[in-house]
This record gives C-alpha cells, structure tokens and sequence, in this order.
C-alpha cells in the first residue's frame, strides 16, 4: 500500500472503534481512543488513534483533528511514562508500506525504552498475553490526568 489509496472501514482498528474487534482499552475521550498494541515491540506500548476519522496516514488528516489527536498522544505519553517509569520513549508513527505501516487507519505508537533493553521487531512479535496487556492498561490508565 502505498501513500494513495482509499479509506477501508474493514481495517482493524475501524472495526475496535466500532467495537466489532476486541482490544485492550486505556484512554478514550470525545476525540481519540488509546489501546494496547497486541503485538507489543516493548511492555507498554500503546496506540493512539483518531475516532472521528478516516485518514489512513498523518498527511490525509484534517487539521481540525491533528490537534485534539495530537493532545491525545501527549495525554496518553504522559501517562505511560508515570505508570511504567522509562528511561526513555518512542513516539511514532508510519507512512505507507515502504515506511513500515501496515494498519490503514491513522495511529501513533507510545513505546516506552528501558536502558540496555533492545527494541522488539515492529509487526513481526509474539502476540501478547492478554492478562498482561490489562494489567499495563489498567497501570496507564490510572495515570492519565
Ligand atoms: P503500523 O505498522 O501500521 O504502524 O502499526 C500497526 C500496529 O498495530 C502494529 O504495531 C501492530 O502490532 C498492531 N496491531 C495489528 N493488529 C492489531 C490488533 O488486532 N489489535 C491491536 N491492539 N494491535 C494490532
């Protein structure tokens, strides 16, 4: 897939938001949803995704919902920070298949980094346990202020 392309409800996170997919749920307001990633490239990370959308990368979203998405992920970055203590964390987000995305529905991963603790391998983990992931979530999602 490349940069062009047409908006498909069917994607995975269209069908989370519509709560025809099950995912582990952090943070939601009127404006954005945060979840776990499933398939986590490190404990905590965490996706955040526009509701009211169907821009499938950054440079198809209106400015109108950049800036409460954006607010969303620092809300959300920050409470992954107080809830799991990092040395460090990845904000990011990817454009197109060449840029590695492989969703189409527009997301930023928070990926909190520990110090001598490698990055996992983007889309191609272990699924993670789902215990796990609630627990993580429920940690987060008391930290959100
Ligand atoms: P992208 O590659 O598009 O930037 O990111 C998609 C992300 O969604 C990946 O990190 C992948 O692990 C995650 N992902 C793929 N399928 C699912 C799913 O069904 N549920 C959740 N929670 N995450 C998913």
């Amino acid at each position: 897939m490349s940069l062009d392309g047409t908006y498909d409800a069917g994607n995975i996170f269209a069908k989370i938001l519509r709560g025809e997919a099950p995912s582990v749920r952090v943070f939601e307001d009127d404006h954005v949803l945060a979840f776990m990633d499933v398939f986590p490239q490190a404990r905590g990370h965490t996706l955040v995704i526009p509701k009211h959308s169907t821009a499938r990368n950054f440079l198809e979203e209106a400015p109108e919902i950049v800036g409460p998405l954006m607010l969303g992920v620092q809300r959300v970055a920050r409470a992954v920070r107080a809830a799991l203590n990092p040395d460090g964390l990845v904000v990011t987000q990817f454009n197109g298949a060449p840029a590695g995305q492989t969703v189409y529905h527009l997301h930023f991963h928070i990926i909190p980094r520990w110090t001598g603790q490698e990055l996992r391998g983007h889309g191609v983990g272990a699924m993670a346990d789902l215990d796990e992931l609630k627990a993580l979530a429920a940690q987060i999602s008391a930290k959100i202020s």
